[in-house]
């Protein structure tokens, strides 16, 4: 297939999706969307505040109702609507990843705007196959009783997504809930609005009944705290900081809604002196540098066994500084810009850390141009555990080169972190590789590769990195309440 971005894809919707319709924000407000290519804007969208989140929570408890459209359809038809989502999600292909290379920065390519959105498809097709298979028992429990569990959908669930896979949060986070049966209420993230709403108008076009999905643009203190906090939610999902998911938490505590959290990493990437040098160092470097290190699994600790450091080191040098950085739409455009000013300077400050505490800067260090928001791909050899740029997640692409000797000192240091979402190991020695993904406190251990995320593997954290998983069959357990009904068999006496 051959994908043309288009540079200026034109803007259909900047308003709220509330009940199947875009509609203006109660109080009038907009706020505006980024270009972080260039810090330009891309235009006006209405800014959701707690009002807007009470009438898209309303729509959405009345599309629960009993006996609503929704709740009468058959499973296997919300399967196909699920389904027709991934077809039309394919058929604007192009435009969905140009839309989402402007508002968020990531190339145009197959690793980067077209790549997500297939994934995108492929996870609506996955749920879609779910729908009508998701099933309860039953149970030969004591006494005179026939006894089978229903697992229902919760209900209500608000949804909480961040800015880094803008189209891909929003499909991991919609296609689950509605495969159980759920009706969702989704607050994207203020950086980036329009894949979402987008995708809002293409659940619309595949028939989904008003008020089934809901998709709010605004602020996390103002719509994300209306959401997490609204006593007919009954489940919450977000992703995003550890700092702000401890928020949602407490905020969801109040009425014991359910909660999944998918938050932050450090994740560790371990590389033993059996390998193939050249394959491994260009794999860690993707491994950390991916989507400009806005990653929240990116590996940006790479531990390299003592006795090919040096050479590791040169080579993932030589390779940072060919890594292509600029314009997101040129085809041959690896690195795209961070997505906003703070962010950049939350990272250049972490890179001044790591010079002044000693760590050697080898490539990189510094912004790349004076506009947008570009940070040139940065290595770090002679880092120690105890750096900044050692234990907080920097969230751009900056790689951190440790020296290990032996797997036991290894694992003690790669499990060293309130972190535990992801982890990989590089060897040919299979007794390590599994002593290993045996050891490491992480929701994913690749071996030999990295980021290995497909729709049927789960993908979630142990740790700080968060609660539940998403994707795959586990994913729908955060999405199904289990119901226990009992029937007296003996009933006909009485
Ligand atoms: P990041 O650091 O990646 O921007 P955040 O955790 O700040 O991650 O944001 C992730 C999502 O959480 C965004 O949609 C943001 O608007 C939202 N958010 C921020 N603060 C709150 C809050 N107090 N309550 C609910 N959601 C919030």
């Amino acid at each position: 297939m051959d994908f043309k971005p288009v540079r200026q894809p034109e803007i259909k919707y900047t308003k709220l999706f509330i009940n199947n319709e875009f509609v203006d924000s109660v109080s009038g407000k907009t706020f505006p969307t980024l270009n972080p290519a260039t810090g330009e804007k891309i235009c006006d969208v209405q800014e959701a505040d707690k009002a807007d989140v009470d009438k898209a929570v309303a729509a959405a408890k009345k599309a629960f109702e009993l006996g609503s459209p929704y709740r009468t359809m058959d499973a296997s038809a919300r399967g196909r609507l699920l389904g027709k989502v991934a077809d039309l999600l394919e058929r604007d292909v192009n435009y969905i990843a140009s839309l989402e290379t402007l508002d968020n920065g990531k190339a145009f390519a197959l690793n980067g705007s077209i790549g997500d959105t297939f994934f995108c498809a492929n996870v609506f097709r996955y749920y879609a196959g779910w729908s009508d298979k998701i099933q309860g028992k039953t149970i030969p429990v004591d006494g005179s009783f026939f006894a089978f569990t229903r697992h229902e959908p919760v209900g209500v669930c608000g949804q909480i997504i961040p800015w880094n896979y803008p189209l891909l949060m929003a499909t991991w986070k919609i296609a689950p809930a509605i495969a159980a049966g759920n009706v969702v209420v989704m607050k994207t993230a203020e950086q980036t609005p329009l894949s979402a709403l987008y995708l809002a108008s293409l659940i619309k076009e595949a028939g989904f009944p008003p008020g089934v999905v809901n998709i709010l643009s605004g602020y996390g203190p103002t719509a994300g705290a209306a959401l997490s906090n609204h006593p007919d939610v009954n489940k919450v999902a977000f992703t995003g900081s550890t700092e702000i998911g401890k928020i949602v938490m407490a905020a969801a505590s109040k009425d014991v809604k359910r909660v999944t959290l998918e938050l932050g990493g450090k994740s560790p990437l371990v590389v033993f002196d059996d390998v193939d040098v050249d394959s491994v160092v260009a794999q860690a470097q993707e491994a950390c540098m991916t989507n400009m290190g806005q990653c929240c699994c990116a590996g940006t600790r790479t531990f390299v066994h003592e006795n090919i450091y040096d050479e590791f080191v040169t080579k993932s040098r030589e390779l940072a500084l060919k890594r292509k950085t600029g314009d997101p739409f040129e085809s041959t455009t690896i690195n795209g810009p961070q997505i906003d000013d703070e962010q950049m300077n939350k990272i250049l400050d972490l890179i001044e850390s790591g010079k002044k505490e000693g760590a050697k800067c080898e490539a990189g260090g510094e912004r790349h141009g004076d506009k947008g928001y570009f940070i040139k791909p940065t290595v770090f050899s002679d880092v120690q555990d105890n750096m900044r740029i050692a234990k907080e997640e920097i969230f751009g692409p900056v790689q951190q080169i440790f020296k290990f000797k032996t797997l036991e000192e290894v694992l003690e240091r790669a499990n060293d972190t309130s972190y535990g979402l992801a982890a990989a190991v590089f060897t040919t020695d299979i007794n390590k590789a599994l002593l290993f993904s045996q050891g490491i406190k992480a929701g994913s251990c690749w071996v030999n590769c990295y980021l290995a995320i497909s729709p049927q593997g789960p993908f979630g954290g142990f740790k700080m990195s968060g609660l539940g998983r998403e994707l795959g069959e586990y994913g729908l357990q955060n999405y199904i309440e289990v119901k226990n009904v009992s029937i007296d068999t003996t009933f006909r006496r009485f």
